[in-house]
């Protein structure tokens, strides 16, 4: 006899792989197993033997990796233990350290109330022993009383003397009395609550947070001039990775990520870059908590050609007025001022061109250039170009007769 249904107390015939339960005849057309997959106990009982032998055999070949693994878990628990008490006795050292930082600071404030209030109170005594001279049945008072009764001249001078300064000083102080000292300690309050705050904020660092590209600054030649700044509020990060990758649309997969470790500050030169390409980069920080989060990527673009080197001649062929070559000789800017006004006004009332031309150390004689020009808002009509040599010298040679060489 085999296993009987528990409800309808008949043989169970059938498997219900959707309840994974075995059912009896009258349970296989209840509703409750409607559109359910059920089969036979047989084909359930093959189909189960089958997989549990393979499962089986699976794990007993797999040994050797279940014990590597067993071994990976042991040394994960080992420097668990380990770096957890690490943390905790770092933590609790540097907690001992404010600790005895505060002991030291409560010794010094101590120290100079208690000064202070030994020396008020050797005045005030000092005060009081004054003031009960002055009492009626006092030493120095009884003795004027007998040195009052003294009728030989020159004895009672001799004894007068010293006694009536002592009075005088007595009668003084009686006069202008105040408490030689002050009896308020209100300049020895200590205000804790900016340090009850700190103690309050005192957490576990964290790593900076994903830094913000910064766009502005940041330039792309045959090199990568990378800017970036961490938000306002991060903690801050001791140093950068920057990393960055070509992106082909044609090679299939990415490629891996190239790295500049350890980047000081927030800018980075990337060099040794393919033309007309574009590239992605992204950056993140490190401080004591480690890593934090990347950038957003960012797409740049190469210029379509090499960047040709040149140096723009500094003694000859322009106008010192109105353009000014930058120090490293390969920038020239156009100069506001009084020519420049002039020039313009010229060029409102009638057709005269203001020209200015600067000479390069290379001539160029073929193939594509191009050239980065920065067009300030206020400039007034700029146009860049660069002139054929024939052109030039016909310019040279009459230059009241202006045609644009461009
Ligand atoms: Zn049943
Ligand atoms: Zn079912």
């Amino acid at each position: 006899q085999g296993l009987m249904c528990p409800e309808h107390k008949e043989e169970v015939t059938h498997y219900c792989k959707t309840c994974q339960r075995l059912v009896c005849q009258l349970c296989r057309v209840r509703r409750t197993h409607t559109s359910h997959k059920i089969t036979p106990v047989l084909s359930a009982y093959q189909a189960l033997r089958e997989k549990l032998t393979k499962s089986l055999a699976y794990i007993l070949s797999s040994q050797d990796t279940v014990q590597t693994q067993i071994a990976e878990l042991e040394e994960t628990v080992k420097h668990t233990e380990v770096n957890g008490s690490q943390a905790k006795e770092e933590v609790s050292q540097l907690i001992q350290g404010l600790c005895a930082m505060l002991e030291e600071k409560r010794a010094t404030l101590l120290q100079a109330i208690e000064e202070c209030q030994q020396e008020r109170l050797a005045s005030l005594h000092g005060q009081i022993r004054e003031h009960q001279a002055m009492l009626e049945n006092s030493g120095m008072v009884g003795y004027a009383q007998e040195v009052l009764k003294e009728t030989d001249h020159p004895c009672f001078v001799q004894a007068a003397k010293q006694l009536h300064n002592r009075i005088l000083r007595a009668t003084d102080s009686l006069q202008s009395f105040r408490p030689a000292a002050n009896a308020s300690f209100s300049h020895f309050q200590l205000d804790v609550s900016r340090e009850l705050k700190l103690l309050t904020d005192l957490a576990f660092i964290r790593a900076p947070e994903a830094p913000v590209i910064d766009t502005q600054r940041t330039y792309t030649y045959d090199q990568i001039f990378l800017c970036w700044r961490l938000p306002q509020h991060s903690p801050p990060a001791w140093h950068y990775t920057v990393e960055f990758r070509k992106t082909d649309a044609k090679a299939k997969g990415l490629k891996l990520w190239q790295r500049r470790e350890e980047v000081r500050g927030t800018c980075a030169l990337v060099e040794y870059l393919d033309t007309d390409s574009v590239y992605v980069l992204r950056v993140k920080g490190y401080n004591k908590a480690g890593f934090g989060d990347y950038s957003e990527d960012i797409y740049l673009h190469t210029p379509p050609a090499p960047v040709l080197n040149f140096f723009l001649d500094n003694r000859w062929g322009f106008n010192r007025d109105r353009l000014a070559i930058s120090k490293d000789q390969r920038a020239v800017r156009s100069v506001p001022g009084i020519p420049m006004l002039f020039a313009a006004e010229r060029l409102m009332t009638s057709c005269h061109l203001s020209i200015d031309l600067v000479i390069g150390d290379v001539a160029i004689t073929q193939g594509k250039s191009y050239w980065a020009c920065c067009v300030d808002p206020s400039s007034y009509l700029v146009k860049v170009g660069v002139g054929l040599e024939s052109k030039l010298q016909e310019w040279f040679q009459v230059p009241q007769d202006v045609v644009s060489p461009r």
